[in-house]
């Protein structure tokens, strides 16, 4: 299959509209990654991404809606108090909330759970394609299953080339972190995925907040987690990545050590920092994740494919704090580094 690649116009959308609705697949941008889109109440077509990805069948994915009147073919009761409010405040936005499904959603998209995610995305051409469409749209995220999630058009087609016949090109995303899913099926919201909505907003906003503890460890042996995509090592780099987590300057020495080790071992190893801190690395090979956890959330998808595109097998990371959007970055980093995760003093 031929991939196209088409900058974001209308006569691009309206194509891809068709394409959704004659079953095939497309990728578009929306603020948080790009999405590998289906018509989600098409089982078939659903099916097409699993197979697309590589994804494992029992991984859910998120139904898209462009308008929250849309929300009522895809669940089964009225949005909780809590719902209504967090939609209110963050809808259009990074947010997936998860309901009660209604029967119209295929069980490919919820993996045979009885809940389905739902987001209103508010990135200009995923709206556009929605209604260009005419039907909720299922998208996970258009990387191969295991890899970084795409931020960029080319990031789709290093994936997805031959694969599906349209990518629209809308430029980097905005967030570069996947949505915030929220289960708002209980009383309190309660975050399974940390995002660009961070617990703090929503506490704001509800009142109350609690996060899944699987969100920052590992899953223990045969846990089954609330959200099942945390069951799988996503996110990650081919090459080993340590996080070293402490004070800055230690951070520093302790990088620079663990380096010049690997280095010695015949690896080729590659440092993760802040900007600031770049220069306490002196000679050695270093990539800048911005200067702040919201510059680190937009990089840092897209630096773990440049330490593989530079063939690193051995990463070194500094860490932020969980504070605000920090949770999020520090969830996908110790994600990829399997909580590998190194404290110094
Ligand atoms: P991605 O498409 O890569 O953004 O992945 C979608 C995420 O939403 C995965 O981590 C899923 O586990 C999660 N998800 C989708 N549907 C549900 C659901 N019904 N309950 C809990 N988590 C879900
Ligand atoms: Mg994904």
């Amino acid at each position: 299959m031929q991939t196209e690649l088409l900058p974001v116009s209308r006569p691009a959308i309206d194509r891809a509209g068709q394409l959704i609705r004659q079953g095939a697949l497309v990728a578009f941008p929306t603020e948080t990654v790009y999405g590998l889109g289906a018509n989600a109440l098409d089982a078939d077509a659903v099916r097409r991404i699993f197979e697309a990805k590589g994804r494992p069948g029992d991984n859910p994915l998120i139904a898209h809606i462009s308008a929250v009147e849309q929300l009522a073919s895809l669940i089964d009761c009225e949005p909780s108090l809590a719902a209504r409010a967090l939609m209110d405040a963050c809808w259009p936005g990074p947010m997936t909330l998860i309901f009660p499904r209604s029967r119209a959603v295929p069980d490919a998209v919820t993996a045979g759970l009885d809940t389905v995610a739902v987001r209103l995305p508010a990135h200009p051409a995923a709206r556009a394609l929605i209604d260009a469409a005419q039907r909720p749209i299922a998208a996970p995220s258009a990387n191969r299953s295991g890899r970084p999630s795409p931020t960029t058009a080319r990031h789709v087609l290093e994936d997805m080339d031959g694969r599906i016949p349209l990518i629209l090109d809308g430029g980097p995303c905005e967030v570069g972190l996947e949505s915030t899913v929220i289960d708002v099926t209980g009383g309190v919201p309660r975050v399974l995925r940390p995002g660009g909505v961070t617990p703090e907003r929503i506490a704001a906003i509800c009142g109350g907040v609690q996060v899944d503890d699987a969100v920052m460890r590992p899953l223990k042996e045969g846990e089954r987690p609330r959200s099942p995509g945390m069951k799988y090592r996503h996110y990650a780099p081919a090459g080993a990545l340590t996080i070293v987590k402490g004070e800055e300057r230690a951070v520093a020495s302790a990088i620079c050590r663990l380096y010049d080790e690997a280095l010695g071992q015949g690896k080729r190893p590659l440092i993760l920092a802040l900007n600031t801190h770049l220069p306490a690395y002196g000679a050695r090979r270093a990539l800048s994740l911005g200067s702040d956890a919201g510059e680190m959330a937009h990089e840092i998808f897209a630096r773990l494919r440049d330490a593989d595109a530079l063939g690193a097998d051995a990463l070194f990371s500094e860490a932020v704090g969980t504070e605000g959007v920090g949770l999020a970055v520090m969830n996908r980093l110790g994600r990829a580094a399997a909580f590998h995760i190194v404290e110094v003093k």
